[in-house]
């Protein structure tokens, strides 16, 4: 028989219990409450998943912020300041790692955060050091095992692999994490052993490292680190790979001595035959065909051929049915979401329906003409999404269509067009400006959460935010910034304010999914064709420039931003939505410029994030992220003066890229790192403006003049100053008005200093 495995289950919850119970805690509550929440979330998604029919549901893929932390925690990878806190109370320092720790004289920083391979899952980054000791510090795989087995559910532990769990540290000595592999190996024996004592069968071993630019190195830390867990005394380990195909790694992975491999097959449906072939004999087989990482329906009858090639190649019993990867990427239970429309609805499957779908897939493998009536139902809704008039626009496809090299070209080159700025709009040299956002008071998120529920009207909102508007125009002119901005009042997400008002975007009421410790984000879903049936920013841009003299910066964001921030359609290449995006956002800035905003604001801070995981793969990517870009950038005139921003960014490998975006101004995040990040701007003799953060706004701390003025100096001695524009690092929406306030007035003072003395 066919079984159906999984590889994690959201944990947060359906309605965030999670999150709710997490923050309780770190207000003041008791521990003992988080734990019982904690308890019966766990039994409550295992039961879910037996009653689903999950053959052996996986255990110790819960955790209280991230899996990563669990595992540094668990192997003893636990920095020195942090060690006394976390001897005398271990759930205090867990948190403390994930977040800081500021009370009784204890001042500790939160480890570093990163993005988890190619999703918007954030995982806390362990931090290890050449004398790095590991030990068996906290057997929570254990616990979660036998607290399942207590409930009378049998389920396969997950554990984080040991290479994988390496390339995910940083060194703070800048000495080889893979170094460190042979201390770490026996903390994983011990704790197989203990697993395999407790009575578990299996483990998955996730190793995702293995779709990866893998160099000798890491080839070399997988062959050592499973041939020293080959012979010990451990469970069965079924070896989990996702995020892509395994490609140059096959060979690699398939020798690996363990007893079963886990493949995406979503991602890599190509790789099935090749892996048929590579895995020896008597391995299990378990295929990843359900979409771990998006909300749409499989297409059953597609699973059901490769489940079927994979049975036959190696017999019912050695295979495996389950998603891509763990599941929790995706949202809970898509029962909840009763008032989005009902035919996007029939095209949708979240977490629980995507334990169904296997189901119904490993009932076909038995018997196909009973599964037939529930595999004709879900077949018809397949049908129907792919006909669908609503989602298919001719006007959109034709557009597409009609695209020409020139639209996605300014109409003269960058020289020729600061030329034109600089005569129609004279700034002083350093010109100051911000990234977009203003404080979000309380008032103004109440005010937008009392005219969703009704309570304020449409009047009296927009009155409001034509307030607030107004005197952050006012408090930007007394500051004396020179290029002012709206800031952002309107505006509730940077992504959902543009998806809320274009068509082929639809949003759920609880599609949560953890974005990092407890906080979750509702991706918008991208279901059809994109189009803009209105200027969605033209009204307050408008506004805020009818009260000023000086220039008022439109603001967007970029189609790259969008896409990636958003569940996006499988029916059609990423490329092809994005270039949708793209052709609405241009009308946008074309009607911007119409309605006499002569500078313009693209943000594009996920454009780096989205490059693939394989470098084979990035050209191709950055040809059509770029494309995109400049196709919604393009279709004004050279008076016009194009920006974008991108925070979160390492440019080295990207610089020639950004380049190609040909924004006039660029605007990015570099006080943290005291300019470094202008580095590849340097060595590439970047051409355009650039405006290098000089404020962390991550950070209430309010940096003086002289520290910006440094800040500058540096900017200055690197990039010719008449390129250089001044602002902070980030939009401010985050801060309060009193340290923002403080912070531009020592901004704007610090571009004065730099005027007078270049
Ligand atoms: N314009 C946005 C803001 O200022 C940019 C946010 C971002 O880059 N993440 O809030
Ligand atoms: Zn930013």
């Amino acid at each position: 028989m066919t079984q159906i495995g999984n590889l994690g289950f959201p944990r947060i919850g359906a309605r965030r219990e999670l999150k709710r119970a997490v923050e309780a805690h770190w207000r003041g509550g008791d521990a003992a409450t988080l734990q019982a929440t904690a308890r019966e979330l766990r039994l409550r998604h295992w039961t879910l998943q037996r009653e689903a029919g999950v053959d052996l549901p996986p255990s110790n893929d819960f955790s209280l912020y991230d899996q990563v932390l669990d595992a540094a925690f668990c192997v003893d990878a636990i920095p020195g300041r942090y060690r006394a806190l976390a001897d005398a109370d271990p759930l205090a320092g867990y948190f403390a790692l994930a977040r800081g720790h500021q009370r009784d004289g204890i001042d500790l920083h939160a480890l570093e955060m990163t993005k988890w391979f190619d999703t918007n899952y954030h995982y806390i980054v362990p931090e290890l050091h050449a004398d790095q000791a590991f030990a068996l510090r906290d057997d929570k795989p254990v616990r979660e095992y036998l607290e399942a087995q207590d409930a009378g559910i049998e389920t396969r532990p997950v554990l984080i692999g040991p290479v994988t769990l390496l390339w995910l540290s940083k060194t703070t000595d800048g000495s080889d994490r893979f170094a460190l592999l042979e201390r770490l190996l026996p903390v994983y024996a011990a704790l197989l052993r203990k697993l395999h004592d407790a009575g578990a069968g299996w483990v998955q071993i996730d190793e995702p490292a293995l779709v990866l630019d893998l160099d000798d190195t890491m080839r070399a830390a997988y062959r050592r680190a499973y041939a020293a867990l080959a012979d010990i005394v451990r469970p069965k380990l079924l070896l989990a790979t996702y995020f892509g195909a395994l490609d140059d790694n096959l060979e690699l992975a398939a020798s690996l001595p363990v007893d079963g491999l886990h493949v995406d097959l979503v991602r890599g449906r190509e790789q099935l035959d090749a892996v048929l072939h590579a895995l020896p004999a008597g391995r299990t087989l378990s295929l990843g065909l359900v979409d771990g990482r998006n909300i749409w329906r499989t297409r059953l009858d597609d699973a059901l051929v490769l489940a079927r090639y994979a049975v036959e190649a190696r017999g019912a019993d050695a295979v495996q049915l389950a998603p891509s990867c763990s599941l929790l990427h995706v949202p809970v239970d898509l029962k909840q979401e009763k008032a989005l429309d009902p035919e996007l609805r029939g095209w949708l499957a979240f977490a629980t329906q995507k334990l169904d779908e296997l189901r119904l897939i490993a009932d076909a493998l038995t018997d196909a003409d009973a599964a037939e009536p529930s595999l004709a139902e879900a077949r018809a809704a397949i049908d129907a999404r792919r006909q669908s008039a609503r989602v298919h626009r001719a006007d959109v496809a034709a557009r597409l269509q009609a695209i020409r090299p020139v639209d996605a070209q300014r109409l003269s080159a960058f020289g020729t067009r600061r030329v034109a700025q600089d005569a129609l709009r004279p700034l002083p040299a350093f010109p100051t400006t911000t990234i977009g956002s203003f404080p979000q008071t309380l008032e103004v998120r109440e005010a937008r959460a009392a005219h969703k529920s009704g309570t304020l009207s449409d009047a009296d909102y927009d009155a409001f935010i034509a307030a607030e508007t107004a005197s952050c125009v006012r408090e930007q002119e007394a500051l004396g910034l020179d290029v002012l901005v709206h800031g952002e009042f309107e505006r509730n997400d940077m992504v959902e304010y543009f998806g809320e008002q274009l068509d082929g975007f639809a949003f759920t009421k609880l599609g949560w999914v953890q974005s990092y410790g407890s906080r979750c984000v509702k991706p918008p879903l991208i279901w059809g064709d994109v189009a803009r049936p209105a200027p969605m920013t033209v009204r307050w841009s408008t506004y805020a420039q009818s009260l000023t003299d000086r220039p008022m910066k439109g603001m967007l964001t970029g189609p790259v931003t969008i896409l990636q921030w958003s569940f996006v359609r499988d029916d059609q290449p990423r490329a092809a939505t994005c270039r949708q995006i793209a052709l609405a956002l241009r009308d946008e800035v074309i009607d911007l410029e119409a309605a006499g905003i002569g500078v313009i604001q693209i943000d594009e801070p996920a454009l780096r994030e989205g490059l693939p995981l394989r470098r084979a793969d990035w050209a191709a990517y950055l040809d059509w992220a770029v494309e995109s870009f400049r196709i919604s950038a393009s279709g004004v005139a050279d008076t016009t003066q194009i920006h974008t921003h991108m925070c979160y960014s390492e440019f080295n490998d990207i610089i020639e890229a950004v380049a190609a975006m040909d924004a006039d101004v660029i605007s990015i995040e570099t006080s943290r790192s005291r300019m470094e990040l202008l580095d590849a701007f340097v060595r590439f003799r970047y051409p355009n403006g650039i405006g290098p953060g000089v404020y962390d706004i991550h950070s209430p701390r309010v940096p003086d003049v002289d520290e910006m003025t440094r800040l500058l100096e540096r900017a200055a001695d690197r990039i010719p100053p008449a390129q250089l524009w001044v602002n902070p690092d980030c939009g401010l929406k985050t801060r309060g008005w009193p340290e923002t306030r403080a912070a531009l007035q020592a901004l704007v003072e610090a571009a004065r200093r730099m005027r007078a003395h270049t």
